[in-house]
């Protein structure tokens, strides 16, 4: 039996997307993909005749019927997310629909957009020393974030973190960061469709980013990244020291 194609679509840049993600879209009979963050340039993977469906304007159910439709016609269904489904995806609830119909499914990752913003500064959020850990977060909106993952409990870790769906409400942000321990002078960007053409990055600390970001007109399609390793201070891994074993090299 046919399957569905979860495929990540990278951050925006069209030459993002893996070359086996490229292979399923280009394959694929009935494209289905999220109109408002997916580059439309993706799309000119696809094959002459492909359906495609934008899901922005389609709910749970109206995507499920599209992919199982798809399914009993045997033709190639491909649900194209941005960046990677894992992260802030709503992949779950579209496979749990699928085990109820018993439709089997298979996933190609994709460059998640914190990554694709990294590469747009050309930083490194595990800095020797300076930070090891990175927190993949989001401020509480609409959506309930639960209590112990706060902005200000992950605050008081330091470490680097990158907040996804947060920047129209960057003022909060900023006050939550701060409560929790981040000093004013802490550097913070935020970067706007990363790896797209009309990229935007706007670097300050806790105590400018907020008019900077407005000053901008940044209010979608960004991440907050926050944290010591924007900073100027670093170490030098051990990795490439002279006297550390070669085998351990990545
Ligand atoms: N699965 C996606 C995230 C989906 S949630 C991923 O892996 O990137 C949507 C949020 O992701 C946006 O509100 C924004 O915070 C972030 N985002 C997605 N693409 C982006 C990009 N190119 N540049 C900056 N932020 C982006």
């Amino acid at each position: 039996m046919n399957k569905i194609h979860f495929v990540g679509a990278g951050p925006g840049d069209k030459e993002l997307i893996t070359l086996k993600g490229y292979k399923q879209l280009s394959e694929a009979d009935v494209v289905i993909y999220a109109g408002s963050l997916v580059n439309k340039e993706l799309l000119e993977y696809c094959k002459e005749g492909c359906e495609i469906h934008d899901s922005a304007s389609m709910d749970l159910g109206e995507i499920i019927r599209v992919m199982k439709k798809g399914i009993d016609e045997n033709k190639k269904v491909v649900r194209l997310q941005t960046g990677d489904f894992s992260i802030y995806g709503s992949i779950r609830e579209q496979v749990e629909e699928l085990h109820k119909l018993q439709i089997e499914y298979d996933c190609t990752p994709g460059v998640s957009s914190f990554l694709g913003a990294a590469s747009a500064l050309g930083v490194e959020y595990t800095v020797p020393e300076i930070s090891q850990s990175v927190i993949i977060t989001r401020a509480e909106g609409r959506t309930p974030v639960p209590p112990k993952e706060s902005l200000q409990a992950f605050a008081q870790h330091q470490t680097s973190m990158v907040i996804f769906l947060s920047v129209q409400m960057i003022g909060k942000v900023v006050d939550q960061l701060t409560e929790g321990g981040y000093p004013e002078d802490t550097d913070i960007a935020v970067v706007y469709k990363a790896t797209w053409k009309d990229e935007k990055i706007v670097k300050g600390t806790l105590k400018d980013i907020e008019s900077k970001v407005k000053a901008n007109d940044i209010q979608k399609t960004a991440l907050i990244m926050v944290g010591k390793f924007l900073g100027s201070e670093y170490n030098n891994s051990k990795l490439y020291d002279k006297d550390f074993v070669h085998e351990y090299r990545l």
